[in-house]
């Protein structure tokens, strides 16, 4: 710790309706130092129709690490800072991360002021389970890369939460119905406190149907909200995966008896999936 008297604000700004944007987060802007910008024209724009003048920084992903030493400098000095991305919370899918962490590290307070998220307004509208969730951010944009990312959360039980630009939302959808189900249910949340604003819930085949049907429209911003695996799916998904790997360097007697160890999954069944198990070239273990 330095003892420096520098804080770091980090104020959430709107995702679409000036009119989210809080009491705190307008008085905290208009009393730093400066505020470090994703892009400074953007705030440059926010800032004016709040009536406000405050020196900008630009900070994003690009100048993030150059950008650490003369804004801890300045926090060195006493000054307060605000960091602001170009719409919702900082860090979330934005930057920031480096400079709040080198701030920490350097001993300075780094203080949030809350306010719109994509992610958290999209959960909140899905009517899907909360009490735990979590957040993928953007899928990779390489279709193979977007299809193994999806496997390994194919057996997730938590509610999950992904932001995708508006224009992969289509093919998105279809490798969601290829890797996690048709049936699963979902929520399209897009331009959320926006005029043109939509949420549409429905099984993933049925949201893959709607964008394929035109009736999402190819403008704006969106998340995918998608319920979690049934917990009796997830346990089987483990529970062949596991058969697969131990049946490939095992027989299948001693695939099925260290893999109910490993997971706890009954014998019987474990015997009858053996048999298209890779590595299997013996056909249904005896008991
Ligand atoms: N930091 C932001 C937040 O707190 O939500 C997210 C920034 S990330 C670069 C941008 C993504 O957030 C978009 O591609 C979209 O997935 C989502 N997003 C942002 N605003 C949105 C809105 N009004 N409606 C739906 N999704 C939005």
């Amino acid at each position: 710790m330095t003892g420096s008297t520098g804080v770091l604000f980090v104020v959430a700004t709107p995702i679409g309706n000036l009119g989210d944007l809080g009491t705190r987060a307008r008085d905290t802007l208009a009393a730093v130092d400066a505020i470090a910008a994703e892009d400074t024209r953007r705030t440059g724009q926010l800032l004016s129709r709040l009536g406000l003048s405050v020196p900008l920084i630009s900070l994003h992903e690009h100048n993030e690490t150059a950008r650490l030493r003369p804004l801890l400098a300045r926090l060195a000095a006493g000054g307060s800072l605000a960091l602001v991305s170009d719409a919702g919370t900082p860090l979330i899918s934005d930057p920031g991360y480096l400079l709040v962490r080198a701030a920490l590290q350097a001993g300075h307070r780094v203080s949030p002021i809350p306010g719109a998220c994509a992610a958290i307004a999209a959960l909140s509208v899905a009517g899907l389970p909360t009490d735990r969730f979590i957040f993928e951010g953007f899928l990779p944009t390489r279709q193979a890369a977007r299809r193994a990312r999806l496997e390994t959360l194919a057996p997730e039980t938590r509610t999950l939460v992904f932001y995708e630009a508006i224009h992969r939302l289509a093919e998105t959808l279809a490798d969601l119905v290829t890797c996690l189900g048709a049936a699963r249910e979902a929520t399209l949340a897009r331009e959320l406190t926006k005029l043109h604003e939509q949420v549409l819930h429905g099984s993933l085949a049925e949201l893959a149907a709607a964008a394929g049907a035109g009736e999402v429209p190819v403008r704006g911003e969106c998340v995918l909200v998608v319920a979690g695996a049934a917990a009796v799916a997830a346990e089987e998904h483990e529970a062949r995966r596991v058969l697969a790997l131990v049946a490939a360097q095992l027989p299948p007697r001693e695939a099925v008896r260290l893999t109910a160890a490993i997971t706890g999954a009954r014998p019987n069944r474990l015997r009858r999936w053996v048999q298209g198990a890779p590595g299997d070239d013996r056909g249904t273990d005896e008991e």
